[in-house]
């Protein structure tokens, strides 16, 4: 059986068992519009109660134990210096707990370390200064973050910054729990590591070459005159087999660039831990930073985290678990439920539904949307998304009627959530 088939089932078995999937058909069929679709599936869904009445988590989410026992393999592979490994696992910790606990901050502070070893400077740091600020680390291992981070400052170059967190370390040094011989011993080798600082007085130059500067892409035989994102090698237009589509206008070689574009969204990233979520930068990064309410999606750093909540996941983090979890929801629902979230961001629910309304009243043939009467692509950020809507007409009533679920389950989420929607705009 198909994943597709078995998500179907998730709606039609209780629907099929109550006895009424076969009037369901029939009563679809009279149906001619949309929004009448989708209002029918909807009600139909709350009377049989096939949608979820709250959002709460089961523990499997967050297990205190799974958790710790995943750190302790991450431990184990860091002893025998299997630092990927021992990365991994801290990883799948740092997922499997909640943030803004010990066991979280244990796990990243312990990343930070195998970072460290691993020559990974910069991840290290990143880790160890979020423990610190997130003040969940027990206080007497404190000194030690401050010790790798001062170590890891030094090497970078950063040797003001180094000197202050040697003076840190020595001001948690008292809380730790280590004889007064050790103490002694270890206040010692930090003023060594000080004074080694003092040698190099001058913080450097940062480099200022960045990837962008080192390879400026160029589009392959200059601009195309209707969409200057693509390249004039390349042309968007409609085949009757194919429907909408690019289409090259002759030989490009591999390697050449057809397309430079911002993302509109990005997606759907989960197996790919190590690229970064927001929209906007999806760039590949070893160390990411998870967004610390959901869980399930991750940042390159703070600024990347704050943007993506501004594009909208603010709204998708308190769902994010359920619709992942959920049969009838796919990777392709979730792109684009993180779509329509991105274009209600960007122009609020009015202008949006109103856009949708005139859409859905257009007599213009659906795969013909966005281009002018003599064929040119006049498209902008929401019709280029709404131009890859499905022919609804090809659609088997099954299918129909599984979108139209699907579709009032994200919508269901997302009011459960608290997302603010008036009654008239529903079914837009
Ligand atoms: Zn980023
Ligand atoms: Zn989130």
């Amino acid at each position: 059986m198909t994943t597709e088939y078995r998500n179907f089932f998730h709606y039609s078995s209780r629907l099929n068992m109550a006895g009424v999937l076969g009037d369901v058909h029939v009563e679809l069929l009279k149906l001619k519009k949309a929004d009448s679709w989708f209002m029918f599936t909807r009600d139909l869904l709350l009377k049989h109660e096939i949608l979820t009445s709250t959002l709460d988590v089961n523990d499997e989410y967050d297990d205190p134990n799974k958790s710790k026992s995943l750190r302790k393999n991450g431990n184990v592979f860091f002893k025998a210096r299997l630092y990927w490994k021992a990365v991994d696992m801290y990883n799948r910790c740092l997922k499997a707990c909640k943030p803004n606990t010990e066991c979280h901050a244990l796990a990243q502070a312990n990343r930070s370390a195998a970072y460290f070893h691993m020559g990974q400077y910069e991840h290290c740091l990143k880790d160890a200064l979020c423990v610190v600020e997130s003040d969940n680390y027990p206080s007497n291992l404190v000194y030690k973050l401050h010790e790798r981070i001062g170590h890891v400052e030094h090497i970078l170059g950063y040797t003001e910054r180094a000197k202050k967190s040697y003076a840190l370390c020595l001001k948690r040094l008292d809380e730790a729990d280590m004889s007064a011989v050790k103490k002694r011993k270890f206040r010692m080798a930090i003023s060594i590591a000080v004074s080694n600082c003092e040698e190099v007085e001058e913080e450097p130059t940062k480099s200022t070459t960045t990837m962008e500067t080192l390879c400026v892409e160029q589009l392959v035989g200059g601009k195309n005159e209707n969409i200057p994102a693509l390249s004039a090698f390349v042309e968007l237009k409609l085949s009757e087999n194919m429907g909408r589509g690019v289409y090259a206008t002759c030989d490009i070689n591999p390697g050449d660039v057809v397309a430079i574009d911002e993302p509109y969204i990005c997606g759907p990233l989960s197996e790919f831990r190590e690229v970064c979520h927001y929209n906007g930068c999806m760039k590949i990064h070893s160390s990411l930073i998870h967004c610390p309410k959901c869980l399930l999606v991750f940042y390159c750093n703070k600024d990347c985290m704050n943007k993506d909540y501004k594009d909208g996941h603010n709204l998708l983090c308190p769902i994010m678990y359920h619709i992942k979890s959920r049969p009838g929801i796919t990777k392709i629902n979730e792109l684009a439920i993180k779509w329509f979230l991105r274009a209600y961001s960007k122009m609020g629910l009015k202008k949006y539904c109103a856009i949708v309304d005139n859409f859905s009243e257009s007599k213009i043939d659906p795969i013909k949307r966005g281009f002018d009467e003599i064929g040119q692509y006049k498209s902008d950020d929401f019709l280029t998304a709404y131009s890859l809507d499905i022919i609804v007409n090809e659609m088997s009533i099954d299918v129909l009627f599984f979108f139209n679920c699907i579709a009032v389950d994200m919508l269901h989420y997302l009011m459960l959530s608290g997302f603010k929607i008036p009654e008239c705009y529903i079914a837009s």
